[in-house]
């Protein structure tokens, strides 16, 4: 999506650790309109396919994945990555190793948000290594639900977690493809 590529190239910034801040207008401070067209992107891609639900994971991907679900008139369900008193106690969990914090987290959603044959749409604002989707993926599974595929805002291509997916069959759809963060130089396959 070039609007997207335009705002990263612009407002982008590469720390050590192979890490993209773009807390400017993604994951902290909120470009809504971006993130509405974005989200407008995304319908289209999969407009073609019913989803019932988008989950996401707390707490950079909710913003993405709500200005998304708006299209699809959808709910959107984020897990959490730690048991608070509201949340039932009855949940479906994964293990998520953190690209940014680097500890291993829990994340669980409560089983009276994700159910048996629901279509779920999986949107996050980073593809990495793959582990949140991959967490994400499970929590689908495991409820017996059905996955529509795998969404990013940026996918780091070359640290493989987009193509394994794609290896095992997953629809996954990038809106900015990165390349490379080589040197603080942010490159973009295409
Ligand atoms: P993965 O689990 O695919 O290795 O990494 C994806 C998760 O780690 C996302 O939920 C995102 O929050 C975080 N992440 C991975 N790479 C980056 C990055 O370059 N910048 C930021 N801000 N977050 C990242």
């Amino acid at each position: 999506m070039e609007l997207l590529k335009k705002t990263i190239s612009e407002k982008g910034k590469v720390l050590p650790g192979d890490v993209l801040k773009v807390d400017s207008f993604l994951n902290h401070q909120i470009d809504v309109s971006l993130l509405h067209e974005m989200g407008k992107t995304v319908y289209d891609n999969f407009s073609d396919c019913k989803v019932d639900k988008i989950l996401t994971v707390e707490a950079s991907g909710i913003a993405f994945a709500c200005l998304t679900a708006q299209f699809f008139c959808c709910p959107v369900l984020f897990a959490k990555k730690s048991k608070t008193s509201n949340l039932s106690a009855d949940v479906y969990t994964a293990e998520v190793q953190s690209y940014t914090h680097g500890v291993k987290n829990t994340i669980m959603v409560s089983k009276n948000y994700l159910s048996s044959g629901e279509r779920v749409l999986v949107v996050d604002d980073f593809l990495a290594r793959g582990e949140a989707a991959n967490g994400m993926i499970e929590l689908v599974e495991k409820a017996g639900a059905k996955l529509v595929g795998v969404v990013a805002a940026i996918e780091k291509v070359y640290q493989g977690g987009g193509d394994a997916l794609r290896k095992k069959g997953v629809n996954v759809f990038s809106l900015a493809m990165i390349d490379s963060l080589e040197n603080g130089k942010i490159t973009f396959c295409r």
